[in-house]
């Protein structure tokens, strides 16, 4: 019998009461965010306007390692977390592999995703400041449903402007934010006038995640007391993002246990950059080595196939300039690719490791990614959502690799969430009318030869 649990519950006093900021351990640190009209680097008056004032001094500061948790978040943390890092003995049984896996589950509160650990942070410092609210975009929903909920939680006003094809095709998701309390609004909407522009120009159009941030940033900047919040990329949310790779490594500490291998989904890069960050401070320290993977789809592949530049966060262009892993932000992915991580480009702080070669990237084909899923739903008792499904299918993949070599590896994924609320996606895979669809390289062109020409 081996004396490793099922499932590593850290004790409510071991919990981090700091987060861990790796841009402070990184010798050569993430490019600037840049004001778009003078090509000058954002400072903390112009980014203020935009977003509350001490979320935006943590998106500037790249120098402290750790920032205190304050005790309202702390307290908030303890309703659903430590979250459970399981030791996967079903699906290492099942796989027969002599390798050791371990996920760290995210789903554990309404939201069902790792989001709601910024969410209640960004709420926090909005109440603090005395706004009246927030404003924000929402693709799938998970973003939209951990804001609301961290909204009603400290009596902010929340608007949500949802990508127009999920607000159709996902009213459930829809309707939990507003039990919540929020306002959502279907993207392009004709309420800003960059929503009325973009449904001029493209009549008909379903929307877009680039789409609804310019809706977002617009509504947040025309009203007083409001501003504006994002559930992903930026460096602030993988800073909130950090308790999950804190936790995971004092649970492995707790149990003498030493990951060769840490794998995460990357959409705009916030979990994994959670995840791993305290493991990639001891390698940029020279503590520890570890192999990073972070996995993404075939048909959105920004750190395997896009380009390391300056670009637009949003499809309206009212962001500032992130340097990123980008495919361009014209870049929207096929119509058939159902698994979520939609997003063009990559937090600047996952894009610089990525370049340092402290992380390695993998994409990966989204029939393969629901094979994955259900293989692990059927045995270890989570249905996961399709995104945290691409961390699952490399962990298989890497499981299958010590089958042959009989290596006993120590495997850590990132199980970020749960997937209730992508049936429709499930039925095509078990309908067999899921299909992979990887674009060509002239396809990528079309929106990389549309970058921003800075240097
Ligand atoms: C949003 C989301 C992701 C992707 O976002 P990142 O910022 O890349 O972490 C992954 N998994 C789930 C369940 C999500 O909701």
């Amino acid at each position: 019998m081996s004396t490793i649990p099922y499932k590593i519950y850290l004790e409510e006093s071991e919990m981090p009461t700091q987060w861990y900021n790796v841009r402070g351990d990184m010798k050569k640190k993430p490019a600037p965010l840049l004001n778009p009209g003078t090509l000058q680097p954002m400072t903390i008056d112009e980014l203020s306007g935009v977003f509350c004032r001490e979320l935006a001094e943590q998106e500037l500061d790249d120098t402290s390692r750790f920032i205190d948790i304050p005790e309202e978040i702390r307290n908030f943390y303890r309703m659903y977390r430590p979250s459970p890092l399981v030791r996967a003995y079903c699906f290492e049984e099942k796989l027969q592999t002599p390798a050791h896996i371990y996920y760290k589950f995210e789903g554990n509160n309404t939201s069902g995703s790792h989001k709601l650990n910024s969410a209640i942070a960004q709420a926090y410092y909005a109440k603090k400041q005395g706004l009246k609210g927030v404003t924000t975009e929402t693709g799938a929903g998970q973003w939209g449903t951990a804001l609301s909920m961290a909204c009603s939680y400290f009596d902010l006003d929340c608007q949500v402007y949802m990508v127009k094809v999920s607000y159709e095709q996902k009213p459930f998701r829809r309707e939990v934010m507003r039990t919540y309390g929020a306002k959502v609004t279907p993207s392009p909407s004709m309420e800003t006038e960059v929503g009325r522009r973009i449904n001029q120009e493209f009549p008909g159009t379903t929307g877009s995640l680039g789409c609804a941030i310019s809706e977002a940033v617009e509504a947040a900047t025309t009203q007083e007391g409001y501003r504006y919040v994002l559930g992903s990329v930026l460096s602030q949310v993988l800073l909130h993002q950090s308790v999950i790779g804190l936790e995971t490594k004092a649970a492995l500490d707790k149990y003498g246990i030493k990951a060769d291998m840490i794998i995460g989904c990357a959409g705009g890069g916030s979990n994994l950059g959670g995840l791993i960050s305290p493991f990639a401070g001891e390698i940029l320290r020279g503590e520890n080595q570890y192999e990073i993977i972070a996995v993404e789809p075939a048909s959105c592949p920004s750190l395997t196939r896009g380009r390391y530049a300056y670009d637009f966060c949003d499809t309206g262009k009212v962001c500032p300039l992130a340097k990123m892993y980008t495919l361009g932000s014209g870049f929207i992915p096929s119509a058939n690719h159902a698994g979520g991580l939609r997003y063009h480009g990559m937090s600047s702080v996952v894009s610089e490791l990525y370049d340092q070669g402290i992380l390695k990237a993998r994409s990966v084909e989204q029939t393969s990614v629901f094979e994955a899923a259900e293989m692990f739903a059927r045995v270890e008792g989570i249905l996961p959502a399709p995104e945290s499904s691409h961390a699952i299918r490399v962990a298989i993949d890497e499981a299958l690799k010590c089958k042959e070599t009989g290596e006993e590896k120590n495997i850590v994924f990132g199980l970020t969430g749960t997937g209730y609320f992508d049936m429709v996606a499930y039925q095509k895979y078990n309908d067999g009318e899921m299909n992979d669809y990887i674009p060509t390289d002239e396809e990528l062109n079309v929106a990389l030869s549309k970058l921003p020409k800075v240097e």
